[in-house]
């Protein structure tokens, strides 16, 4: 078989004195995402779909949150480690689709520059990835602004 397919769904806890990263961008808000590495969501979900695709387990094998090595870490980085390993298997993401799940703040002006900074690290076209943005029209913990999910499903292509 010459494709395969994964998906990925990753949330965070909201919490004070903590950045917002989206698809390794930078967003001003007032809470962030809690987490042992910078807990950028998009940027998780999307390594999961990519190591599921190919059966491979999760970010979680890989990038262990009881490790100090990835305290604080740039997801981008550690999206660019799985892309390799992705590509020493002997295949590359033929598109990504996404979902990001927050009740604030708006996200549609960084769309944009997430898909262009994900695109960059894994040396895809911008065109290759999807990111939308949703609210959970105030229900339940996204709703109440509590965390903020994303989902992502990859496309994988045999080299
Ligand atoms: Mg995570």
């Amino acid at each position: 078989m010459n494709i395969r397919i994964g998906n990925g769904y990753d949330i965070h806890r909201l919490g004070t004195e903590r950045r917002l990263i989206l698809g390794g961008v930078e967003i001003p808000h007032e809470l962030g995402l809690m987490g042992h590495s910078d807990a950028d969501v998009l940027t998780h979900a999307i390594m999961d779909a990519m190591l599921g695709a190919l059966s491979l387990g999760d970010i979680g094998h890989y990038f262990p949150p009881t490790d100090p090595q990835w305290a604080g870490a740039d997801s981008l980085v550690l999206l660019s480690q799985v892309n390799q390993l992705v590509r020493s298997h002997g295949w590359q993401i033929g598109n990504i689709d996404s979902v990001i799940v927050a009740e604030r703040p708006k996200l549609k002006p960084h769309i944009k520059t997430m898909c262009d900074r994900l695109s960059t690290t894994l040396e895809l076209q911008p065109n290759q990835i999807g990111i939308k943005a949703t609210t959970n029209e105030k229900l339940g913990p996204v709703g109440r602004e509590e965390g903020i999910a994303a989902y992502a499903v990859v496309l994988l292509v045999r080299d």
